[in-house]
């Protein structure tokens, strides 16, 4: 259960600031509407005055976000950013993720760092490609979901039709919690199934309101005001009564229902519902699983006092002409203060977390107090990785920050010979901050890996304005990359031995083989039954 447990006894004023936190991010293909949603939550929770910031940023690449030229010239968000907003008595952290499919790799990791997802299914469209991957990610770790299925004032598909799509390709069941009256341009409202009353739908709402509220299925002024739809609406309430699953708490909590709701984001539309099923039905911030300094996991209480929490994201200043980079860190215990000392557990140091940022739409403003749940920026100029933790206390690290085995492929050269050491930098510190991976070849040889092609763009973009490096990708010829176990050190160094054109290293100094092709995979591991070959591997 979401609860957050209560023995052994934790600062109490720590118990209930974390129970105010809700951090969730939006799942969906591209085009479906969460730039969309995204702006009207925003709206509703008093983060940004007019309808339209989000959307500004999108379209007319505003300077805060839009530091990277690439980003401009591609009219996409790159990088995905933080929004943490008030809304009645909680403190609500959205984390943007990037909907290029291009980006995956990030948009796995910033999922790592959220209790709930929102998943936004246009309804005209159904189940797409990229809400399928999004959901494996989330299934993961179990993340609840709440499902808002977009865009009803448009000709869109039959509503029972939708849900059984959603139930048979993301293998989810689906608790109805709005039911729609009509569609495109007869949509009339919702029918809110718990709450017995319709909610009236009037096209272009700017702000905030409350709709007109009808209550009771078989009120008569549902007959006087919609004759065509009531009739099928009773019908559908009848059947969805009588054969779909009712909304259990602990069935959505366990990640295995989600309650719908319909609506249509561009007019406001459901919108408040999403916000109030956040806030009454999504979790606080869940305990964690860390490794220990032995080989022992414990959970990490959200209330526990001593301050921790791990980087799930890496993003090179927004102002090109500093070379310092932002770690989003989500804090998973303890609660941060200006000015505390903690503890690099990988690197074995302490550092000071002083002017720490937070995210406010887009706005960046020191933060003063943050607990579990919530997401801080911390300066470093690549002493943080993604996957490292911070402890205040006992030395933890903890889990499930993934890097997933790249796709493609390439080598980078130099135009420029005598800047080796410059390129050498720049990939090792862009590796790092996960904009690509590196692997080292015996020989000094760099090899990159990416999920998408576009990845590789951004990198000689970069390369090129933050370190003054021109490079040329050429294709390499590897099918995929495999992290490496070995039981032993004798069968290590066999294996290094045998293997060494086919191993590299990645930014962390981990062994990995490059396979040439799946053949060459499978035939080195029939050899080397006992080398593990992994295709994700942990940070940290
Ligand atoms: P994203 O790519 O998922 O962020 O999608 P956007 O929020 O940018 O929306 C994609 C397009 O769908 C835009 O042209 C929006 O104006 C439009 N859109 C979003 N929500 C709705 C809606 O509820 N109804 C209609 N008709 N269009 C919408």
């Amino acid at each position: 259960m979401a609860d957050i447990p209560s023995v052994p006894p934790y600062p109490p004023e720590l118990m209930r600031d974390v129970a105010k936190r809700r951090t969730f991010g939006i799942i969906s293909h591209p085009d479906a509407g969460k730039t969309t949603l995204t702006e009207k939550l925003l709206l509703f929770g008093g983060a940004i005055q007019l309808a339209g910031t989000v959307k500004a940023r999108k379209s007319a690449r505003h300077a805060t976000s839009d530091w990277m030229e690439v980003e401009k010239q591609r009219g996409i968000s790159v990088t995905s950013s933080v929004m943490q907003f008030e809304y009645q008595g909680h403190t609500i952290n959205l984390l943007d993720t990037p909907g290029h499919q291009d980006f995956s790799e990030d948009t796995y990791r910033v999922l790592t760092a959220v209790d709930a997802a929102v998943m936004v299914i246009d309804a005209a469209k159904g189940v797409e490609a990229q809400t399928i991957k999004l959901l494996e990610v989330c299934r993961l770790r179990n993340t609840p979901i709440i499902t808002f299925v977009n865009k009803m004032d448009r000709e869109v598909r039959e509503t029972f039709d939708l849900l059984q799509e959603i139930e048979e390709v993301l293998k989810i069941d689906c608790a109805p919690i709005t039911w729609p009256i009509g569609m495109g341009k007869t949509f009339r409202g919702v029918y809110h199934l718990l709450e017995d009353r319709v909610l009236r739908f009037t096209a272009g709402e700017e702000k905030r309101s409350e709709g007109e509220l009808i209550k009771g299925i078989a009120n008569a002024q549902l007959d006087e005001l919609f004759p065509l739809e009531v009739g099928k609406l009773r019908e559908d309430v009848d059947l969805i009564q009588g054969a779909s699953t009712p909304f259990s708490l602990g069935d959505f909590l366990a990640g295995k229902q989600t309650p719908v709701f319909f609506g249509s984001g561009i007019n406001n539309f459901g919108v408040q519902e999403i916000l109030q099923a956040l806030i009454d039905w999504a979790p606080p911030p869940q305990p964690r699983v860390a490794g220990t300094s032995g080989a022992d996991t414990r959970l990490v209480q959200p209330s526990e006092a001593p301050f921790t929490g791990f980087v799930f994201k890496i993003q090179a200043n927004m102002d090109p002409k500093h070379r310092d980079r932002i770690a989003f860190f989500r804090i998973c215990s303890g609660r941060y203060t200006s000015g505390m000392k903690v503890k690099h557990v990988r690197a074995g140091r302490d550092m000071k977390l002083a002017n720490a940022l937070t995210f406010m739409a887009n706005e960046r403003v020191l933060m003063e107090d943050g607990v579990a749940g919530d997401i801080i920026g911390i300066h470093n100029h690549g002493q943080l990785h993604i996957g490292d933790t911070l402890t205040e206390g006992e030395n933890l690290g903890f889990k499930g920050i993934p890097y997933f085995s790249p796709e493609l492929f390439s080598a980078a050269r130099l135009r420029d010979p005598l800047k080796s050491k410059q390129l050498q930098k720049g990939l090792q510190e862009l590796g790092e901050e996960g904009a690509i991976q590196v692997f080292e070849q015996e020989g000094g040889n760099m090899l990159l890996g990416a999920v998408g092609q576009l990845q590789f763009e951004v990198v000689a973009q970069r390369l090129k304005d933050e370190y003054k490096v021109d490079a040329i990708f050429e294709s390499a010829d590897i099918h995929t990359a495999r992290w490496l176990t070995f039981p032993d050190e004798l069968t290590r160094r066999n294996f290094e031995r045998e293997q060494s054109m086919r191993i590299g290293k990645d930014v962390d100094g981990n062994p990995v083989y490059l396979a040439s092709s799946r053949y060459n995979l499978e035939v080195t591991m029939e050899k080397w039954p006992k080398v593990g070959f992994h295709a994700t591997r942990e940070h940290g």
